[in-house]
């Protein structure tokens, strides 16, 4: 397991983006060193391990990288949360409030069978927003939520962790919010 000074150091900060006063956290740098991507992956399927997991749920589009990851390493498929009108089939969705803005993601309703453990993973948790209408959507479909990973967690005054209670969260390296 890395330290969380490790993936600190990986992560890009751009300040002012998308808007002014958000510190975004770019994860492309951490992806395209390959030990950091390897260790990430690694890191987070094995904060897992104690768990019993059918599928690993990627959230767009940076938690697709890591889902793929954590899913070949674990033996699972993977499971696409979008955002709406991406995904052909029949679909469900769930509407959340990001750090920036509002958005929702969509499921397609035949990706999760009744019963199903389901990992979900994003690059991110900031509000917990994007989670928790992931997390929900899980179990509209029957599903239950085996646990919540991230690279990255924002900490200070969003609070995410506290909308995600019911669930066991992981996360691989803690900043303040404004940092
Ligand atoms: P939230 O729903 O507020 O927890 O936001 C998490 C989602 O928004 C994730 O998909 C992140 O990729 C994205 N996001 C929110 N804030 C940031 C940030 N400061 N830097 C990078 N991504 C962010």
């Amino acid at each position: 397991m890395q330290k969380p000074e490790y993936y600190d150091k990986l992560i890009r900060n751009v300040p002012d983006f998308p808007k002014k006063g958000i510190q975004f956290k770019d994860i492309t740098t951490l992806i395209k060193d390959p030990k950091g991507l390897e260790n990430a992956v690694n890191d987070l399927a094995d904060s897992f391990k104690g768990e019993k997991v059918d599928k690993v749920l990627g959230i767009e589009s940076r938690g697709f990288v890591f889902s793929t990851g954590i899913a070949l390493k674990i033996g699972k498929g993977v499971i696409l949360a979008r955002k709406p009108g991406k995904l052909p089939a029949k679909t469900e969705r769930a509407e959340y409030s990001l750090e920036y803005g509002k958005d929702s993601i969509e499921v397609h309703v035949d990706a999760i069978s009744k019963g199903d453990r389901v990992l979900v993973i994003d690059d991110l948790l900031a509000t917990g927003g994007t989670f928790l209408a992931a997390a929900q959507l899980v179990e509209k479909l029957g599903g239950v939520v085996a646990g919540i990973g991230c690279v990255i967690e924002l900490t200070g005054s969003l609070h995410g962790r506290d909308q995600l209670k019911n669930y066991k969260v992981v996360s691989l390296v803690q900043i303040p919010v404004h940092e």
